[in-house]
């Protein structure tokens, strides 16, 4: 197994994409810290992990808080030492036009996608840069790259992880850590299942594939990332949408 004996955190784990990454990581070989804001559900996918004979951590952690995140990394320390993957997966959306977008619906959204990762990579690289080789992919999206109407905030935070990405790739590329991104398109998930029937048709209209994304698709491409078949590639965006936008 290729990650064998790695260490990964997986932020947002308890279902969805980070569900689907942490479980790929974890059947590559990984021990895996699994988050989620509440314990019993990373606990869950945690429970799952260990099913497969790899060592998982849950932990309960609202990445909007720095304090929270400190406390995170206290522990990886404490328990793993070291920290080989970073996957920054952790996202919500709260949509609205712009001209009734409150101002808890920017700052919520911002905080926790953009602010999150930013906190999270910031405690990583400590670990990674010691040990001069690391990698994080960072959970962007197509949206990020092509605007939506009604998820300004959101679309913002989505492209702030892109260009965050590639400064971190720029700054850490001497100390072996690789830094990039992967970009969604529209995957079946408690995020998506959200929509109406009439704007999921209009989504599929605009996919070459004709078909939804799913988790594994997406869980495919960060494991790609952050395996050896990837150590040449940083700073990149990798999209993973059917063809949505190109
Ligand atoms: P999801 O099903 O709604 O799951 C979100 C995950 O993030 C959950 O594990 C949730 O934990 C966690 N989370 C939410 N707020 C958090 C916070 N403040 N601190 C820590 N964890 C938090 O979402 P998803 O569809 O899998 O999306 C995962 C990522 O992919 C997000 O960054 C999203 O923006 C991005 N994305 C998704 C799509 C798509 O079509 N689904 C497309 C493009 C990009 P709890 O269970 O505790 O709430």
């Amino acid at each position: 197994m290729s990650l064998a004996g790695k260490k990964a955190l997986v932020t947002g784990a308890s279902r969805g994409i980070g569900r689907a990454v942490a479980l790929k990581l974890a059947q590559e070989g990984a021990d895996v810290i699994v988050t989620a804001t509440s314990f019993e559900r990373a606990k869950k996918t945690a429970d799952e992990i260990i099913h497969l004979g790899r060592r998982a951590l849950p932990y309960q952690v609202n990445v909007g808080n720095l304090q929270d995140i400190e406390n995170l990394f206290r522990t990886i320390t404490a328990e793993f030492g070291t920290l080989d993957i970073l996957v920054n997966n952790a996202g919500i959306t709260r949509d609205g036009l712009l001209m009734r977008m409150k101002d808890e619906d920017w700052d919520d959204v911002i905080r926790v996608n953009l602010t999150g990762a930013f906190a999270c990579t910031r405690e990583a690289i400590k670990l990674m840069a010691k040990a001069k080789s690391g990698r994080i992919v960072n959970i962007s999206s197509v949206v990020g790259e092509m605007g939506n109407a009604g998820q300004a905030n959101y679309c913002a935070s989505k492209a702030g992880i892109i260009g965050f990405t590639k400064a971190v790739a720029r700054e850490y590329a001497k100390r072996g850590i690789t830094v990039n991104a992967v970009a969604p398109g529209f995957i079946e998930t408690d995020m998506t299942g959200v929509l109406s029937a009439g704007v999921r048709e209009e989504l599929l209209r605009q996919i070459p594939v004709n078909r939804f994304g799913a988790v594994e698709d997406i869980a495919n491409a960060v494991y790609f990332l952050v395996s050896d078949l990837g150590s040449y590639i940083t700073g990149h965006v990798l999209d993973v949408n059917g063809g949505m936008h190109m």
